[in-house]
């Protein structure tokens, strides 16, 4: 092993730079130049299917065989024009990522490329090996995807891709991407019901999402010499580098050559399948870099950012890297997370949570403000389990992580507003005081205008002066599953609010007023769940115990929130998913939670035992023959005997606590319920043993000759380039 560390680091030293040109100076040459977006389609279909397609889009209704028809023949000709050769549904199961099923155009007994409506709309890959929590039994192995016209098809390599749900046989959704897409319609609906209070011209609220996804890069050797990265995502052991983060540096420093070259690589690629890619910089941690996309509609801009990540994985390999997105893949540093920066926008292109200067719009932004805090304040709960992962539980609420206290960060402008609004109700006016002004003194440069809000970068939930970032998506999720519960509260707190604007209406009161005084009491009842404060710190750990807010440490306890009664019946009012649905999705989900412990418990049982063990005794061998030798000198042997009782020690709790984990893990797969199991794994195996096992294997780490050890090192890992 010791080998195979040395080896990859001399690779490390000989690698080749890979530059890739940009195919033109100007980006706008080849942007979206693989994808069959809303232009090839206008330039390609009749004007009258053109327009099928465009409405049935934009009102959430079915598209039908002809014209589907004509939307696959005039794709199947764009896309071998382009050299395809293929096509597939792309969908996203529960196992995380995408699946394809290739399929060829050439059909061999007609002797021609062929590509049916049929086959755009509806396919029937082997479902048996995705995940389904029950609802489709194996035996009858029958699952569909159905095209989704609201994302655009693209070229990706020579397979004509098309973005599809993944349903059961009984029409159960099976995906990130269905319930998603049904949220997106209930916020839709709710939202232009409440904006046509304020302006009735309004007919649609299109919800956005800019992911800001951050994540590792690491050498390719380095990497695949870590067993517990290539199969775990993230290291389960290594001492913490002489230098961290501490240092502060690497935050928006200079970007190491080799991951620039990288970054520009995938951009093009990204760039060419129309994901608008914008920014690049460097992480708080070293090694650690994020990407930012312009937003766009939330359906798309996950489906670019599932995409995004598979093309940069492959893009990595081309410059002899591995990224890595899991939340927590070294300890001691920070974790990767996805921002999901969210808002909703009017189809007359009003964004509702920008304040401005006219009156009756700042109403609007308010009504769709407070309401917001309201819906998370009701589901906090709903939040906390939508953004579980297996990761996440190392990066949120974990020993050296922020808690998984759900609360939201509006800023001290904001506050003040919504301040005035609880007192004072009616005339609430948001001025751009003296203090969103900063003179800089320098007559060359303007004035800044500060923004709106502060920036606390410690909220899960915070408002960033014309969005909300729902910070507490792990870096390796589909957003898709926060955003399905974010955007369903928020449609089941809108729909509250204009019934409670009725009835204050019937009441009597003037519809501004009425409006105001709803908000006043949802100021009022959500007022707990803002904070203002350093949210990584003891001191909210406790005050949000007082407050009564949750702070649920682990995934498999998370997901019973997914189950109350109160999140069924949410769910099943707006059409997102039904009981079965929810059952299975939660089962699914603890299912893969059971094996990711069981693989992380199986790897380091793995190293531990045959890796670090061996090379504990061996080296504790060689002290004692040393010692034996200073003995017979008759010189102190004292601090070698020391150092030869401290390995000793540490390989018995190596050994007793890897023991121990196994006989937990026997006893807890004998548990026939999944959730009873889940919290076996959890408590009994994960809690019980990871800390105390990596505890000891990092302070060998430290004890043994560097030459001698088999792991590849943080410091090395982290830090060369
Ligand atoms: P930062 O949050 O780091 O200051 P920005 O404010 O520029 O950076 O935006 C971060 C992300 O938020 C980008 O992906 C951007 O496109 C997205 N974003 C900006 N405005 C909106 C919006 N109205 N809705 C959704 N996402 C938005
Ligand atoms: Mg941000």
């Amino acid at each position: 092993m010791a080998k195979l560390r040395f080896e990859a680091l001399k690779k490390l030293s000989q690698r080749p730079s890979v530059h890739t040109d940009l195919p033109s100076p100007n980006v706008s040459k080849f942007y979206g130049e693989n994808v069959f977006g809303s232009e090839q389609m206008r330039a390609t279909l009749s004007p009258a299917v053109f327009k099928k397609v465009s409405q049935a889009i934009k009102n959430h209704e079915k598209i039908d065989e002809v014209t589907a028809d004509a939307v696959a023949s005039a794709a199947k000709s764009w896309a071998i024009a382009k050299g395809a050769t293929h096509f597939t549904h792309w969908f996203q199961p529960m196992t995380g990522g995408t699946a394809e099923k290739h399929d060829s155009f050439f059909d061999a007994i007609a002797g021609i490329e062929k590509f049916k409506g049929s086959e755009l709309v509806q396919q029937e890959p082997d479902a048996s090996s995705f995940p389904s929590g029950g609802i489709r039994s194996t035996f009858e192995a029958r699952g569909y995807t159905a095209w989704d016209p609201t994302s655009p098809m693209f070229l990706y390599g020579k397979t004509l891709s098309i973005p599809t749900i993944f349903v059961s046989y009984t029409g159960e959704t099976l995906d990130a991407k269905a319930p998603l897409l049904k949220a997106l319609k209930a916020v839709d609906k709710a939202a232009t019901k409440v904006c046509q209070l304020f302006d009735k011209d309004i007919q649609h609220v299109v919800a956005s999402l800019g992911p800001e996804q951050e994540y590792f890069v690491v050498d390719k050797a380095l990497f695949d010499a870590r067993p517990d990265l290539v199969m775990a995502g993230r290291t389960v052991f290594g001492h913490a580098p002489a230098r961290g983060q501490q240092m502060e540096d690497h935050y928006f420093g200079s970007i190491p050559p080799r991951v620039y070259d990288f970054m520009k690589d995938f951009e093009i690629e990204a760039w060419k399948l129309g994901i608008p890619v914008r920014t690049r910089h460097n992480e708080v941690a070293p090694s650690q870099f994020e990407v930012a996309p312009l937003f766009e509609e939330v359906n798309v801009a996950n489906d670019h950012n599932q995409l995004m990540m598979d093309v940069m994985a492959r893009v990595a390999d081309r410059h002899n890297l591995r990224v890595i997105f899991h939340e927590k893949p070294f300890a001691g540093l920070n974790g990767s997370g996805k921002h999901n920066n969210w808002s909703l926008i009017t189809d007359t292109g009003v964004n509702l949570y920008a304040p401005t200067s006219s009156a009756r719009d700042n109403l609007m932004f308010l009504t769709f403000f407070v309401t917001t805090i309201k819906a998370v304040h009701e589901h906090a709960d709903l939040l906390r389990a939508s953004i579980a992962t297996p990761g996440n539980d190392f990066r949120l609420g974990a020993n050296e992580a922020p808690p998984a206290i759900v609360s939201v960060f509006i800023g001290s402008q904001m506050t003040a507003v919504l301040n005035e609004l609880e007192e004072k109700g009616g005339n609430v006016k948001i001025e751009k005081g003296d203090n969103m002004y900063m003179k800089l003194g320098i007559d060359q440069i303007p004035e800044i205008i500060l923004d709106a809000t502060d920036r606390n970068r410690t909220s899960p939930f915070a408002f960033t002066g014309n969005k909300f970032e729902f910070r507490a998506v792990g870096g390796s999720d589909n957003c898709g599953t926060a955003m399905a519960a974010l955007n369903t509260i928020v449609a089941d707190q809108l729909e509250e609010f204009a019934e409670a604007v009725s009835k204050e209406m019937e009441k009597g009161a003037e519809k501004r007023l009425a409006i105001v005084n709803v908000l006043r009491k949802y100021i009022k009842e959500s007022k707990d769940v803002r904070f203002e404060g350093d949210g990584y710190s003891e001191d909210w750990v406790k005050e949000a115990a007082k407050r009564k807010l949750g702070n649920v440490k682990n995934m498999v306890r998370a997901l019973d929130a997914y189950l109350t009664k109160k999140s069924v019946a949410l769910f099943e009012k707006h059409g997102v998913m039904s009981h079965k649905e929810n059952e299975a999705r939660v089962e699914i989900k603890l299912e893969s939670y059971i094996k990711r412990v069981q693989i992380e418990a199986r790897v380091m049982g793995d190293l531990a035992m045959n890796h670090i063990v061996p090379t504990a005794i061996a080296y504790q061998t060689k002290l004692i023959t040393n010692a034996n030798g200073l003995k017979g000198l008759g010189v102190d042997n004292a601090t070698v005997v020391q150092t030869i009782k401290e390995i000793s020690g540490h390989i018995d709790i190596i050994k007793t606590s890897v023991r121990a984990m196994v006989e937990e893990r026997k006893r807890i797969n004998k548990i026939a319920d999944t959730h009873e199991r889940a919290v076996g794994y959890c408590d009994d195996v994960k809690e019980k043993y990871f800390d105390v096992i990596r505890d000891a294997v990092d302070k060998l780490e430290l004890l043994i000759d560097n030459e001698d050890w088999p792991l590849v090192k943080y410091r090395e890992l982290l830090f060369l380039r």
